[in-house]
């Protein structure tokens, strides 16, 4: 017999909708901006390192009837200028903003808080916690536009429980969870705009292989099958779910 989904997307369930889609250009955030095109969304595609960014951008516009958007910005250097800089460009040729997937980030290096380099704890803060919180307080003017606006930050079991090793990755993911239920809570009785945390869970991507070299990647599941949570948790079938923090490996589906 075969296995019922946990969710399927209406076609195009995603048309009209504006969406951004930070750390586009490779892992899980390259799947989720193609699929999220593949749904009607115009993509605005964030990361740092542009030839990626362009390969997508190519397959989407091929692919798609939408209109894509590349915005090479590297994260690490993201400051109040560069957001507001980015609210403007959004403005200009959309002239609104219904999602954000907060999900580009950084391991940073697997060592005791004791021995951790301060430079590399602030780098793994500014990518994974600062420029989330940067980006979104410039452009909620933007999304609060939208009737029905979706924020999704992308979390981690470790931004849960904290593990010995893990250093600024850890506590940058806890500072995610935590400006999701701050956020979420201010917003919650306007309605307008939802916020949730997303753990994809273990991932066959280049960031897993990095955390863990000896592990076959082959026994991990691709970033395309957690997208329907991806586009569950954007599109409006999601509308009045917020504050929560879900994980891909365990969602049951909508209930
Ligand atoms: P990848 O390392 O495969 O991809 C990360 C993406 O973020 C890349 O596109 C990368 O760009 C981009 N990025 C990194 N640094 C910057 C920066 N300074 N500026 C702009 N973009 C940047 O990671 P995953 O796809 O595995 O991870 C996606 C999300 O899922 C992350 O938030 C991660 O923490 C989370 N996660 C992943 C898990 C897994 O098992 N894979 C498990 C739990 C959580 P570039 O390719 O150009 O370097």
């Amino acid at each position: 017999m075969k296995k019922a989904l946990r969710y399927e997307a209406s076609a195009n369930l995603l048309a009209g909708r504006v969406v951004i889609v930070t750390g586009a250009g490779a892992g899980i955030g390259r799947a989720a901006a193609q699929v999220y095109a593949e749904h009607g969304a115009d993509v605005i595609l964030i990361g740092r390192t542009p030839n990626k960014l362009e390969t997508l951008f190519d397959k989407i516009k091929r692919a798609t009837k939408t209109q894509p958007q590349i915005i090479p910005i590297d994260l690490g250097q993201l400051d109040e200028a560069a957001a507001k800089n980015l609210a403007e460009v959004i403005r200009s040729k959309y002239g609104h903003l219904d999602g954000i997937l907060h999900n580009a980030s950084v391991l940073g290096p697997r060592l005791p808080i004791a021995g951790y380099p301060i430079a590399d704890w602030n780098e793994v803060m500014q990518v994974n916690a600062i420029a989330p919180f940067t980006i979104t307080h410039m452009l909620l003017p933007l999304l609060n536009e939208s009737p029905d606006a979706s924020l999704i930050f992308t979390s981690s079991g470790v931004g849960r429980v904290g593990r010995a090793h893990w250093g600024a990755y850890a506590s940058s993911k806890f500072a995610i969870e935590g400006l999701v239920q701050t956020l979420s809570d201010e917003l919650k009785e306007a309605g307008r705009i939802r916020v949730n945390a997303l753990n994809p869970g273990a991932t066959r991507t280049a960031m897993r292989a990095a955390a863990y070299p000896n592990e076959d990647p082959q026994t991990l599941p691709k970033p395309s099958k957690h997208m329907d949570l991806y586009l569950y948790l954007m599109g409006p079938d999601s509308s009045g779910l917020t504050g929560q923090s879900l994980d891909a490996a365990t969602w049951p589906g909508p209930t």
